[in-house]
């Protein structure tokens, strides 16, 4: 009997990010990269990573987050540990609009992380990401978000090429919790205190983790 679908082949981004970043050095290139965090501690170990090959821009545009005071308390966290680490590095800041954000993830308020919602929610602020980078001249654009044990890296590189595509600025293919990444990033937010929420963001993600609790 045949199988009657193929699974889609795995792409090893951290490899792909790797090969990338020797090609850089060889061109003895330092280009310019627009990198969407999430929050300090996704943050970390992915900057320790990448710091010396790109000149780095922060685009902080997270209105999935809720409530409110979480935004500001992850963003001046982030802020925080950059001062900590007398990293000199701009922050874009968006306004704060978690009800429009949410619009278009209310209807699917019931699914696990990991879902349909989180592709979405992943490619509305990448997109805005990819936007801003383009229309501003960025050579790069990424995310540190494939830290997280709970982001599927597979979608994250996927929606970044395809928003990417046809445009100037190239997407910046990264899988940072491989090669102890994940444990790496721990290390330093206990070495530096900083503060760990237990949430991925939006309400939804808050109702899940009390559900398990
Ligand atoms: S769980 Fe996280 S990634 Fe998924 S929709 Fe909520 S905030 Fe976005």
């Amino acid at each position: 009997m045949q199988c009657s679908f193929m699974e889609e082949t795995k792409i090893n981004y951290q490899k792909e990010q790797e090969r990338l970043l020797k090609q850089l050095v060889e061109a003895g290139e330092k280009p310019t990269l627009l990198l969407h965090v999430c929050c300090g501690p996704c943050f970390t170990y992915p900057f320790e990573l990448i710091k010396d090959y790109f000149k780095i821009t922060i685009i902080y545009n997270n209105s999935n987050i809720y409530p409110e005071e979480e935004y500001h308390r992850r963003l001046n966290e982030l802020k925080g540990y950059l001062k900590a680490i007398s990293a000199d590095i701009e922050v874009i800041e968006f306004d704060y609009d978690n009800a429009t954000y949410n619009k278009d993830l209310e209807p699917y308020a019931n699914q696990r992380e990991g879902m349909d919602r989180c592709r979405l929610c992943f490619r509305k602020r990448l997109g805005q990401a990819v936007d801003l980078a383009e229309e501003r001249g960025y050579d790069y654009v990424g995310t540190v978000m494939s830290i997280s044990r709970f982001k599927n890296s597979q979608d994250l590189n996927k929606i970044g090429f395809e928003l990417a595509e046809g445009k100037r600025v190239k997407w910046l293919p990264a899988d940072f919790k491989k090669n102890g990444g994940y444990e790496k990033s721990l290390d330093i937010v206990r070495k530096y205190g900083l503060y760990f929420q237990h949430y991925c963001g939006c309400k939804f993600s808050i109702r899940a983790t009390k559900e398990e609790l």
